[in-house]
């Protein structure tokens, strides 16, 4: 279904989430204080508009209450993030995503009402750093302070041909398998008699320990 997107800030995240949405056709709505950022989208994003989002005025003459979606990707000046962010949420934007430059600026923009704080660099950094210490995960998603999803490679033969039921993922590492690609293909929830062959990959999910100590039986 079609949205409509405003997106504060084209710098790299912003810009690169205004290209993303454009592209799996959604309306987006681009504003940025700096003049060559905004002709570099004005043949991109559907609207690109110079303004200082940090006025009011500006915000409600552009008509961003009405937007299914605001995206604050302000990076450095923090205060501007923040202000925008709370004028956002008091014209009634239904939902707004703000991009934190710190752990402190993330709980700010929570407390005053951020749908969703993303902290990219933060994330991004932690996920490289996973996959450079273990080479058989593939990829890598926080989902709390406790839990993770990870992409593992099989490389130990033990597992191979066997059964989900037989290796009994949840009792003996305490993690739930919620796919395996194979090849081309993924088996999104696999059933337990679902044998695992040399070369697959396995999604799972579980605490940060049990994932870990599954890792470790990857050499
Ligand atoms: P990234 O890490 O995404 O590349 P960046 O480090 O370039 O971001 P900033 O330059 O701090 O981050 O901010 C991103 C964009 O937000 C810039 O293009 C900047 O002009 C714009 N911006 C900052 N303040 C405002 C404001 N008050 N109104 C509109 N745009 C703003």
């Amino acid at each position: 279904m079609k949205q409509n997107f405003a997106i504060i800030g084209l710098g790299r995240f912003g810009g690169s989430i205004c290209r993303a949405l454009i592209e799996s056709g959604q309306e987006v709505l681009a504003i940025d204080s700096n003049e060559d950022r905004v002709n570099e989208y004005m043949n991109i994003a559907t609207h690109a508009v110079l303004a200082n989002a940090q006025d009011e005025n500006v915000l409600r003459s552009l008509g961003v209450k009405n937007m299914d979606h605001a995206i604050v990707a302000i990076g450095e000046d923090i205060q501007a993030s923040i202000l925008v962010t709370l004028m956002l949420k008091e014209l009634g934007v239904p939902y707004i995503t703000a991009k934190a430059q710190n752990e402190y600026h993330g709980k700010v923009l929570e407390k005053i009402g951020a749908d969703r704080v993303v902290h990219p660099e933060r994330d991004m950094g932690k996920r490289i750093a996973h996959n450079l210490v273990s080479k058989n995960v593939l990829d890598y998603i926080e989902i709390s302070d406790d839990y993770m999803l990870i992409e593992l490679k099989v490389t130990n033969p033990i597992f191979f041909n066997q059964t989900l039921q037989d290796l009994n993922f949840r009792t003996a590492y305490g993690v739930n398998v919620i796919g395996i690609r194979r090849g081309k293909e993924i088996i999104i929830s696999p059933k337990a008699d679902e044998q695992i062959k040399e070369g697959d990959s396995l999604m799972v999910v579980g605490s940060t320990v049990s994932v870990e100590r599954l890792e470790g039986k990857m050499p």
